[in-house]
């Protein structure tokens, strides 16, 4: 089984660098430079991605490879009994680059616990992660989500900030790799995501994430113990996140339809407002070659279309000619 997954991975890391061989024979220099400015482009903020019940024996390991090809961080909740059992799997998200919290002892439901149950289970894995990396964690998340006064007071004794999310993958629901995915595009600066360290599916939706991510400027970041939201590796602030004043908010998900040799279709749906203004920036020598279900504007450069709703409904559309750039541009909202 193990032997399998990490054949699979293999195979599918191969396929990558395949492709990426191939890419980069009919890429210029100039555009392997804009491939690589795009990759560290974060001016769209961060998000938080978190994986949540390990570290176990045959997929943490694959997960945190999956995660660094793809030049993603994350913060894994361990549960203390896990970690206890697997010290070296610890060892090897820190020196993966991730940031690890505390999920509790044995994932009990802690709000039926007393409150002493609670402390032992909370500073039981404290301890355990401090031994195995020599930092204690400053983050928490409450197996299942569910916490209440009691348990936030024991959380504040020992120093730790409580996470929940703002997304759920429903990777422990079943959810396909496709859903995953999908459920991660959702995300917007400064927000977070429930993933799980332990599912085929979740470890399969992680090159999918980083490119979606990548598309949007968005970058994976840690979760501040301060505010518990995600933000700059180094604790930096955010950029302001659209959409800044002006009343109202809107929010936009991306997707991409179908594709060409020569040009891609995205689509745009807006949400949390219907008087929105959209800005969509190409990457040059990217060019918007037709639209549908919005009303195009464009500035001096011919790189930077503002589309505004024309009665068509939230979603509108529009064709990209790549010119050999395939990354998405990038796209920001505002309500006006
Ligand atoms: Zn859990």
């Amino acid at each position: 089984m193990i032997d399998r997954k990490r054949g699979s991975t293999f195979a599918a890391g191969l396929l990558g660098t395949l492709l990426a061989v191939c890419l980069a024979v009919t890429a210029t220099s100039a555009l392997a430079a804009d491939r690589t400015q795009a990759a560290a482009d974060c001016s769209g903020g961060y998000v938080g991605l978190t994986y949540d019940d390990g570290p176990n024996a045959g997929n943490t390991a694959n997960l945190l490879n999956a995660l660094t090809s793809n030049g993603l961080r994350a913060t894994m909740f361990n549960t203390g009994q896990n970690a206890q059992n697997n010290q070296g799997l610890v060892r090897a998200q820190r020196d993966a680059g991730m940031w690890i919290g505390n999920h509790s002892w044995s994932h009990p439901h802690l709000t039926q616990l007393s409150s002493s149950q609670m402390t032992s289970e909370l500073q039981r894995t404290q301890q355990v992660i401090q031994q195995a990396t020599g930092t204690a964690p400053r983050l928490f998340r409450p197996p299942y989500g569910e916490t209440n006064a009691t348990l936030r007071s024991v959380e504040q004794q020992l120093g730790l900030t409580e996470v929940l999310w703002d997304v759920d993958s429903q990777d422990w629901n079943g959810a396909s790799t496709a859903q995953i995915v999908q459920a991660a595009g959702r995300l917007q600066n400064g927000q977070v995501i429930l993933m799980h360290d332990q599912y085929a599916t979740t470890l399969a939706a992680v090159p999918q994430i980083a490119a979606n991510l990548r598309g949007r400027n968005l970058c994976a970041g840690m979760i501040s113990p301060a505010t518990g939201r995600a933000v700059a590796p180094d604790g930096g602030s955010n950029p302001p996140s659209s959409p800044p004043p002006g009343g109202g908010s809107c929010t936009v998900t991306i997707t991409q339809g179908q594709q060409w040799s020569d040009r891609f279709n995205l689509s745009v749906t807006v949400s949390g407002s219907s008087s929105w203004i959209v800005t969509v920036t190409l990457r040059a020598p990217q060019k918007i070659i037709a639209t549908w279900n919005g009303t195009p504007s464009w500035d001096s450069t011919g790189y930077v279309m503002t589309m505004r709703p024309n009665g068509s409904g939230n979603t509108f559309g529009f064709t990209v000619q790549h010119n050999g750039t395939w990354t998405w541009p990038s796209v920001t909202c505002r309500t006006g």
